[in-house]
């Protein structure tokens, strides 16, 4: 499955994660933001383009390789994946549905590093039930615009976003989720705001905010895809999606096998390195299963995804999975840690911490597991 390609970038992305992200992993999160100069290193690697095409400043790359960049980044610091969102859900809906107009004014300079993008579907009374968006879009005829109103709320990148696309009802007389379209729309138009920053149990560095929108005025250029395509857009970029967050969930499951067979080699008790428990030893051959199993799975589906064949269930499949064992092997990988493993100065604490969201976001586990079960039953 893997080209010499992809075992140079992974090489790449492990020497990056360990020179780069490790060692301010900690403080990034106590601040809760990454140095500037981070960011442009990040692209400068080529690493906020790895499958965009060239054409937009990017290295025409598979998901193959984005996951491994993934892996390698959430291995050392989960919220540094949201450094290269440019190549998920901030950036594949210009990719896929966006004019090329839209594609060199607002996805190119994302893919520089000179911007940051967002995607905002998620409302306070629209989570799992994304048709159920509130927010509105709706065309003005004497003013020669949309005028968009609503709310939206958990969107990482809120803070500190120069645009996002926006997914809001433009026809309030279709049916379901046909009467919803998405839309970019700038931070400094009249009447875009952002809420708090929230404080969030873990991923401190990846920030999170509302994105609030008061009569905010859209041209017409910015309707991205067609007019009711929306919801249609956000369900098929969120199968790639999918892929990107369980890759996380793989690397954060790694990365803390890792921590623990590390730990567990030097802590002494019993006059011994408790690695030569058994019930230690154990652990960690079922944590190095699992992670094996995760692995297979992420990466068969990046494969499909390379191959342009249809993934909703098998990234239903790996999201679910991925989510579910990293945080089975953080609780284990803390446990072996001690009374250690619940202070701050090692990175286990962080790490669980942030395992805890990736059955969560982008579909929470109960909702692939309504798509598996979907899948079989029809
Ligand atoms: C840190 C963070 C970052 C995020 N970033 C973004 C972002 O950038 N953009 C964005 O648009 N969104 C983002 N989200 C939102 C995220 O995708 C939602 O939180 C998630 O989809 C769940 O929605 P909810 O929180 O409203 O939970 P709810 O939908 O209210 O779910 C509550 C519980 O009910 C269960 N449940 C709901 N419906 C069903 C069902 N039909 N069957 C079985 N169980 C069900 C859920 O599984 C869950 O356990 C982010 C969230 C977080 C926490």
């Amino acid at each position: 499955m893997f080209e010499k390609k992809h075992e140079m970038l992974r090489k790449l992305a492990r020497e990056f994660a360990e020179k780069e992200l490790e060692p301010i992993a900690a403080d990034a999160e106590k601040e809760g933001a990454y140095p500037k100069e981070l960011w442009q290193k990040v692209a400068k690697y080529g690493f906020t383009g790895i499958t965009i095409p060239e054409a937009y400043g990017g290295c025409g790359g598979d998901y193959k390789s984005l996951a491994i960049v993934v892996e390698e980044f959430c291995k050392k610091d989960a919220a540094a994946s949201s450094l290269i969102m440019s190549n998920s859900l901030s950036g594949a809906p210009y990719l896929y549905y966006g004019t090329e107009e839209q594609k060199q004014k607002y996805l190119r300079p994302m893919v520089e590093g000179k911007t940051i993008g967002a995607f905002a579907l998620t409302e306070p009374g629209a989570g799992s039930d994304s048709g159920a968006t509130q927010t509105t879009c709706l065309w003005d005829e004497e003013q020669g615009c949309y005028i968009l109103n609503g709310r939206k709320c958990f969107i990482t990148m809120g803070p500190i976003c120069d645009y996002a696309v926006v997914f809001a009802k433009s026809n309030l007389e279709a049916k379901g989720t046909r009467g919803i379209s998405a839309f970019i729309v700038e931070a400094d138009w009249e009447g875009f705001s952002r809420g708090k920053t929230e404080e969030k149990m873990g991923m401190h560095a990846s920030v999170t905010s509302d994105l609030v929108f008061n009569n905010v005025k859209v041209p017409k250029e910015n309707l991205l895809g067609k007019e009711g395509q929306g919801f249609k857009i956000a369900m098929g970029i969120l199968d790639a999606g999918r892929v990107t967050v369980a890759s996380q969930g793989l690397g954060i499951a790694a990365g803390c096998l890792d921590l623990a067979v590390e730990y567990s080699k030097e802590r002494v008790q019993f006059g011994r390195p408790i690695c030569k428990l058994q019930d230690v030893a154990f652990k960690l051959a079922d944590m190095a299963t699992e992670v094996e199993a995760t692995r297979l799975l992420v990466y068969d589906v990046a494969d499909k995804l390379d191959k342009k064949q249809k993934v909703t269930l098998q990234a239903a499949m790996a999201k679910y999975k991925a989510g579910e064992v990293c945080n089975q092997v953080a609780y284990k990988a803390l446990q072996i840690h001690g009374g250690y493993g619940y202070m701050q100065d090692y990175a286990i604490e962080r790490m669980t911490r942030a395992a805890r969201l990736v059955s969560i976001y982008e579909g929470t586990s109960e909702i692939q597991k309504l798509v598996i079960s979907g899948n079989l039953l029809k």
